[in-house]
């Protein structure tokens, strides 16, 4: 669980105690919890602070909290920082957004961001929300914002934070307000879990690209860019259509995008991840450049292809026969997705590797250079995984490392070099024991 999701229980569990429900009157709650309010100004624009040592105190300044929901927010917000066991000292708030500047960067504030969370949580709690929801289905996004801010007596802004969390897959929106030049980028569940892109600019273009549907709103100070995306079908239903079509993820794609490949893109990784039994490594290339790749865990794959070009990695999986299919993504973007094949270990009487490997060598007319690096991989694989990984693992691993590597191309197709492979794992095994 990470610290998020601890903010998250937390909120909820101090709700259940409290034996509260919308609308929450934060003034009182923070009363009959015996925390002092004091009201006082200030000149640095602070708009409120907790002191966190042995005498619990919100201060909150009156000028930047005229208005009740504004100010509800702003005591929960604070009331998280009481809460939330690993916040101490004195907290100045910073309520434009969760970033401070650090010489001259950017960072995200976590401490500002859990407080925020904890507020919108404690104020909208999750099953309130939902029914919310559910029951104003038809009514336009800003009016949905505006009657739960309404209805739970907190500000705009955390309504967006808190219908990003119950929202089913399919909305990504942005906002920004007047004063601010950064828009805060929002998404529902299972909607956008590929960071296919690092800045918010770049990313509204690909929404744009991608979108089913592009809504403008305003809501006060608040500009919004609403995208509405497909939505994301679940594990099971992912795995029924794939049982259906007999296996082919391209005809999975073509159901879920209703043939607009390209909309699967934001959600890819939950895609594969769901239908895929055996351990796969997928790519992703935009005119021939690798531009993403998602792989099952302890794949020997793994840092070997990345290298590659297109071309290279569907000559090399022809070669040796793994299952792959290439499916078109549209925008020249082409999705590479191979199952790996395991490779049993065959079974030889044991001779000593390392004469075995001279001789290979010899014979291909190699010097002590190949018999190095090729002691070096079996080297860095046995003090890497040799602990960890049974010896068919470690054969696997080994055997992927030398077949995508052209430098060995010679050695793996004699023979005897998979002889060499088996009883040096053996041996190598002998000697940890
Ligand atoms: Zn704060």
């Amino acid at each position: 669980m990470n610290r998020f999701d601890s903010v998250h229980n937390l909120a909820k569990r101090k709700i259940r105690q409290l034996g509260l429900t919308p609308p929450i009157n934060m003034e009182e709650v923070i009363h009959s919890l015996n925390i002092e309010i004091v009201e006082k100004r200030n000149q640095y624009g602070i708009e409120a602070y907790s002191e966190l040592g042995d005498n619990l105190r919100i201060v909150i300044n009156p000028e930047m909290t005229y208005y009740v929901q504004r100010r509800n927010f702003t005591l929960a917000h604070e009331l998280g920082h009481i809460f939330i066991p690993w916040h101490n000292g004195d907290i100045k708030c910073n309520f434009k957004d969760n970033y401070v500047k650090v010489g001259g960067k950017r960072l995200l504030d976590t401490q500002e961001l859990e407080a925020n969370i904890f507020a919108s949580d404690f104020l909208m709690p999750q099953e309130w929300l939902l029914s919310e929801i559910e029951n104003n289905r038809d009514i336009p996004f800003d009016k949905l914002v505006e009657l739960i801010a309404r209805r739970a007596n907190t500000s705009i802004m955390a309504c967006f934070y808190a219908l990003e969390r119950v929202l089913p897959s399919g909305y990504c929106y942005f906002v920004k307000r007047d004063t601010s030049e950064w828009w805060s980028f929002f998404t529902s569940r299972n909607t956008y879990t590929v960071n296919w892109f690092s800045y918010n600019e770049d990313r509204m273009k690909f929404f744009q690209n991608l979108s089913i549907k592009k809504e403008l709103f305003r809501i006060g100070p608040y500009e919004i860019v609403l995208y509405k995306m497909i939505s994301c079908p679940s594990k099971m239903e992912l795995c029924n259509e794939m049982e259906r079509n007999g296996g082919s993820i391209e005809t999975l794609i073509d159901s879920i995008t209703g043939g607009y490949r390209h909309r699967i893109l934001p959600f890819l990784d939950v895609v594969l991840e769901a239908v895929t039994n055996d351990k796969y490594i997928a790519f992703v290339f935009q005119d021939d450049d690798l531009i993403k790749s998602f792989y099952s865990e302890k794949s020997p794959l793994l840092r070997i292809y990345g290298a590659m070009g297109y071309e290279e990695i569907r000559e090399i999986v022809t070669l040796y026969g793994f299952d792959f299919q290439s499916i078109d993504l549209e925008n020249s973007m082409v999705l590479l997705y191979i199952s790996e094949k395991k490779f049993e270990m065959p079974r030889y009487t044991y001779t000593n590797p390392n004469i075995l490997l001279r001789q290979i060598c010899d014979y291909h007319g190699y010097d002590k250079r190949m018999l190095q690096s090729v002691n070096g991989v079996m080297a860095a694989a046995n003090s890497a995984y040799g602990k960890e990984y049974s010896d068919e693992e470690l054969y696997n691993w080994c055997k992927y490392k030398f077949i995508v590597d052209p430098y060995y191309e010679e050695l793996v197709a004699d023979r005897n070099f998979d002889k060499y492979i088996v009883n040096k794992i053996i041996s190598m095994k002998l000697k940890r024991k």
